[in-house]
């Protein structure tokens, strides 16, 4: 038996004998997960960091003269946050909330003890940490069946109704522990289909190669999951973006900026797109969140793992039908993306605890 709320099943009730009103059951919601590779709580919440810009810079050059400065730098983190993610910051505070900005005192820390890729977003997809068998970025299959393949099965979903679609290679690994229970299309991948918008897609993604192994630009990423996301309908998509973290390794902070910006013009228009449609508006629940953090400092930005401090700190955004909170998370017992698999998992009717005693309890 499901649960219903009084109000919905009082009116299912009155209905039940005209035949008129289905209740919506949580199955029926929709589910769309985005990660931002490596994107620091720093710019997540304080937007431009004028500390690491500098960093970048020749003794001679002044920050004000950089173009990052001139687009993104405005004197207060609010302020700086909106010119970097305009969109993102009025979809947390309008229809959905953020935890993990240290000034608001919320806190969402990693589980694992690693602090880089795979284990990250293993733990967000698994509910737990494995720090002993999830140690390397290495293309291993996961070990372990991840929240996407059980809810694919669990709601007798067909493959393609719950994708991922990665810029990161790897993720053909991460997403699912049985080869071929989802549909998996990451790094430089063809999406296979008539569509000839998609076959320019293919062949452009091939073309433009980026300067990082088995990695595709975000662009292409973005574009293939909006073609599956409206032609085949998923109940879940998970959205994986990589570019924030590649700019940032080869220290390029204009770079990573100007990702962030794109990211944000991604989320618009998949949420705008979201909105318009009958079968997503009013029951798609929305998760953004990262893999890691990185360095605090204009010395260690570039770089993440167990040796890094701050590599921990992590943030998540929610926009649920059924979260009322709005805006930042403030002074609440800490969180952590081992969350996530059993969050995700509630929003469709499926209890992750009841087979995962270990994972993390759903964020409600
Ligand atoms: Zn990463």
């Amino acid at each position: 038996m499901r649960l219903l709320t009084v109000p919905v099943l009082l009116a299912w009730l009155a209905a039940g004998s005209m035949g008129t009103l289905a209740p919506q059951r949580p199955a029926d919601d929709r589910i769309v997960l985005v990660t931002v590779d490596g994107a620091r709580t720093e710019e997540i919440f304080g937007g431009l960091d004028v500390a690491v810009l500098q960093s970048t810079r020749r003794d001679s050059q002044r920050n004000e003269d950089s173009l990052a400065y001139q687009r993104f730098w405005a004197p207060t983190r609010e302020e700086r946050r909106r010119k970097l993610m305009p969109f993102f910051w009025d979809l947390v505070t309008k229809e959905g909330s953020i935890a993990g900005d240290g000034y608001a005192g919320s806190s969402v820390r990693l589980a694992n003890t690693h602090w880089f890729s795979y284990p990250g977003y293993a733990e967000s997809l698994l509910g737990e940490a494995h720090d002993a068998a999830i140690k390397s970025n290495d293309p291993i299959r996961n070990p372990f069946p991840t929240v996407l393949e059980t809810i694919r099965e669990r709601l007798n979903l067909s493959r393609d109704q719950v994708a991922t679609f990665a810029s990161w290679s790897v993720f053909n690994s991460i997403s699912e522990h049985t080869d071929g229970a989802t549909l998996v299309n990451a790094g430089v991948e063809p999406l296979e289909t008539s569509d000839p918008e998609v076959r320019l897609i293919n062949a452009l993604q091939r073309d433009a190669v980026t300067p990082w192994e088995g990695t595709r630009a975000d662009a292409f990423t973005f574009r293939l999951a909006m073609k599956h996301l409206a032609s085949a309908r998923p109940r879940v998509l998970y959205i994986a973006f990589d570019e924030t973290d590649d700019w940032a390794h080869d220290g390029r902070y204009e770079h990573v900026l100007n990702a962030f910006s794109r990211t944000d013009g991604y989320l618009q228009e998949l949420w705008t797109w979201l909105q318009s449609q009958p079968d997503y508006r009013g029951r798609t629940h929305l998760l953004i969140t990262t893999d890691h953090g990185r360095g605090h400092t204009g010395k260690d930005w570039r770089d993440h793992g167990a040796k890094v401090t701050g590599a921990n700190e992590v943030w998540i955004a929610f926009v649920s039908p059924r979260m009322s909170q709005r805006g930042s998370w403030r002074g609440h017992p800490p969180l952590s993306t081992s969350q996530i698999a059993a969050t995700l998992a509630s929003w469709v009717g499926i209890d992750w605890n009841a087979t995962h005693p270990n994972a993390g309890r759903p964020i409600r």
